[in-house]
């Protein structure tokens, strides 16, 4: 008895690791390691997905490679992705949506400053980096008259550096991610964000395919749940996981940079307003619809099957259907049973409400009086109906002398254009059904003074009962400050960056004068025995010859005495150009003294270094030097000494060279003259 149980008890240790064998899947992010996934990190490292089972591998995009094609050709089971899920899906992609992690997409266009770009429509002709599945960015700028084809595209690097060293205008990035780099580097940027065009998609979105679902229903469900749970864990503890990131996944954000990141996460996932995951079928058919309106999409995919159902239902459809009939007919007796009883009572609810309404109205009217921001209302027709005491603070009018008065006399022109076409663009949504929302925008406004303050402001239409637009409210806070800050950061940079430009230019070309000869404009003599010394080297390395050939002008003190110095000096320059144009690229012509030249002449045997100056010397006796009235005609003489048959060394090589000169002055001068060593020379003699 003892014995079995003790059996059953191996078999059972045994088989535990069986059992609890895990499931391995691959998910597949849409940019590198950092806190942007940091549910998925949170869910390995509290062990989420290995209690479902799951053994995730976490896997970065690569250059230029599209997420979402990872998951549809099967290299992984999920992705992230963002609101061009809808896109695919209407293109007939049978992507399904599993949870929207990040609700207000962070895409934006960042721009350098520094290149004259003001406004998106600088960006015309304009280099900038974009990822082919950024489909939001494309929508904004159709909305704004933007063909694509009117900007310089480029394959997104992922690196912040070009925008900051100029290689390019702009790129897209995370307003949780990229912000931080140029203001950590200082550059002056501005950022476009579709929201400013009513574009206001989804961000990060867990998604997988309809086949994956078909087959592995539990494994999803499972894996969803476990992600979403690794996301309520890192938002409630953000230090924690960019501990985690920095230590097992990756450095390339400092411990600063992925809390920037969690902060700015947290603003557009408002974890604590809306749950993580949740899905609004409302808005993905608002964002199809955004798509179509561009000519993005031909027709509004169908929602089914591109959304989720956590918990499908148990029965089929037709019974819920009949139970739906069922209700309402009860509900019907019910209602007109009740109808009575209810009206009497409503009487007295209302009253109740009245009551508590004026309460918490007091409540928004003190907190709105107080407020350090500009608080305002507009009519229908662009009035000021309220303004709070912030704002006599900031411009010097009394709230007396705002109030009636339209938008256009506090607004320079060309904010009230702005205003305007914020207008325009609302009105057009209205028109084809959408309802517009909240906007943010910056105007500059005009104050008692005579100067005027910039503001971003943030205003959100006022509807009534039958939703039709009846005017707005808003909030504006003063950026002048941090304007005039960018502005003094930017012209500083350009400052900075002209004066390295012409530091550049002077180290450039004080590097050139340092090895050049002002006479002539050959090398000078220090280069020559530079190189001289590493070519050899070389030679000796890999087995090749080197030449040098010494010349040096035949008479040449006669000339000068002759004719004057000037004289001399045209015959030297006449002779640098005769080298100049007569060399190969590798060859070293330098001026090495008085009239005296020396060319290196790196891989070439001596037998051709000999025809080359044979050449030369011919060119140079028969070249007549116009002077005045007169014709200079000179000679000149040369030695030649190589390696490997004469020296191994540079100081021997020049030796050889020397004394092959002075063997050529020594037989008469105008020739060329290879090195013999002192008991050849004796011999021939
Ligand atoms: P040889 O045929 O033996 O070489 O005779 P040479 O007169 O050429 O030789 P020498 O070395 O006696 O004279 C060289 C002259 O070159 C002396 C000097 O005045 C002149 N010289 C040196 N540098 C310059 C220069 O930059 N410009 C001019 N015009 N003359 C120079
Ligand atoms: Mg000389
Ligand atoms: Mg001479």
């Amino acid at each position: 008895m003892r014995f079995a149980r003790g059996l059953l008890l191996l078999l059972a240790a045994l088989a535990a690791p069986l059992a609890h064998a895990l499931e391995t899947v691959t998910l597949q992010l849409n940019w590198k390691h950092q806190f942007q996934f940091a549910g998925y990190y949170a869910a390995v490292e509290q062990g989420y997905y290995r209690d479902a089972g799951l053994d995730v591998r976490i896997v970065e995009v690569d250059t230029g490679q599209d997420p979402a094609d990872a998951v549809l050709n099967g290299r992984a089971e999920y992705g992230v992705g963002a609101s061009e899920l809808v896109h695919l899906r209407g293109e007939g992609k049978p992507v399904v949506a599993l949870a929207v992690v990040i609700q207000h997409s962070p895409l934006v266009v960042l721009a350098r400053k520094g290149a004259g770009i003001e406004t998106l429509h600088d960006l015309v002709g304009k280099r900038i980096m974009l990822m082919p599945h950024e489909t939001e960015l494309y929508a904004y700028f159709q909305r704004e008259g933007l063909p694509i084809g009117l900007f310089r595209k480029f394959p997104h690097s992922f690196d912040t550096k070009e925008l900051i060293d100029g290689r390019v205008d702009a790129l897209s990035g995370y307003a949780t991610d990229e912000p931080y780099l140029l203001l950590q580097a200082g550059l002056a940027f501005v950022r476009f964000s579709p929201q400013a065009s009513g574009i206001d998609f989804y961000g990060d979105t867990l998604f997988t395919t309809e086949q994956h679902l078909r087959k592995h229903p539990a494994q999803v469900k499972a894996f969803r749940e476990a992600s979403l749970a690794g996301w309520r864990y890192a938002m409630a503890h953000p230090d924690e996981i960019a501990e985690i990131i920095l230590k097992r996944y990756s450095a390339r954000h400092g411990r600063g940079h992925l809390l920037f990141e969690a902060r700015e996460m947290a603003r557009l996932m408002q974890p604590e307003l809306v749950q993580i995951g949740h899905m609004n079928p409302g808005r993905w058919q608002h964002i199809a619809q955004t798509y179509v309106d561009l000519g993005m999409l031909s027709a509004v995919p169908s929602l089914e099957g591109f959304l989720y159902d956590p918990n499908p239902p148990a029965m089929p459809r037709w019974v819920y259907g009949m139970a739906l009939i069922l209700a309402i007919l009860i509900t019907l007796v019910a209602y007109f049973v009740s109808v009575n009883r209810r009206l009497a009572h409503a009487m007295a609810e209302r009253q109740k409400a009245f009551a508590l309404l004026s309460q918490s109205e007091e409540k928004y009217r003190i907190l709105a009086e107080s407020s350090a921001d500009v608080i305002w209302q507009l009519d229908e027709h662009m009035r000021y109906a309220y303004i709070n005491p912030a704002d006599e603070k900031l411009r010097g009018f009394s709230r007396e002398e705002v109030i009636g008065k339209p938008v256009s006399a506090v607004l320079t022109p060309a904010s009230l254009d702005v205003v305007k076409r914020i207008n325009r663009q609302r009105r057009e949504d209205e028109a084809r059904g959408i309802r517009s929302g909240a906007v943010t925008f910056e105007v500059e406004e005009i104050c008692k003074d005579g100067g005027t303050v910039w503001v971003e402001a943030n205003s959100i239409p006022l509807r009534d009962k039958d939703g039709r637009i009846v005017g707005y409210f808003g909030i504006s806070r003063d950026t002048s400050a941090r304007r005039r800050h960018e502005q003094a950061l930017s012209e500083a940079n350009a400052m900075l960056q002209h004066q390295l430009d012409e530091i550049h230019r002077l180290q450039e070309e004080l590097r050139e004068q340092a090895v050049r000869d002002g006479l002539t404009n050959l090398f000078n003599r220090r280069y020559l025995d530079e190189t001289l010394e590493r070519e050899l080297a070389r030679a000796k390395r890999e087995g090749y010859p080197l030449t040098l050939v010494m010349i040096d002008i035949d008479h040449f003190k006669r000339l000068n005495d002759t004719y004057g110095h000037q004289a001399g000096d045209i015959v030297l320059r006449e002779l640098a150009a005769l080298l100049w144009g007569n060399v190969r690229a590798e060859d070293v012509p330098c001026r090495y003294g008085g009239e005296e030249f020396l060319v290196m002449l790196p891989r070439m045997p001596l037998e051709t270094a000999l025809e080359r100056a044979e050449a030369w010397r011919r060119t140079f006796q028969s070249t007549r030097v116009p002077f005045g009235e007169f014709h200079l005609e000179t000679t000149f003489s040369c030695g030649l000494a190589a390696y490997p048959e004469h020296a191994r060394t540079p100081d021997e090589l020049l030796r050889c060279c020397d004394e092959a000169l002075y063997q050529a002055k020594h037989r008469g001068r105008n020739r060329c003259q290879v090195f013999r060593p002192a008991h050849h020379a004796h011999e021939h003699r």
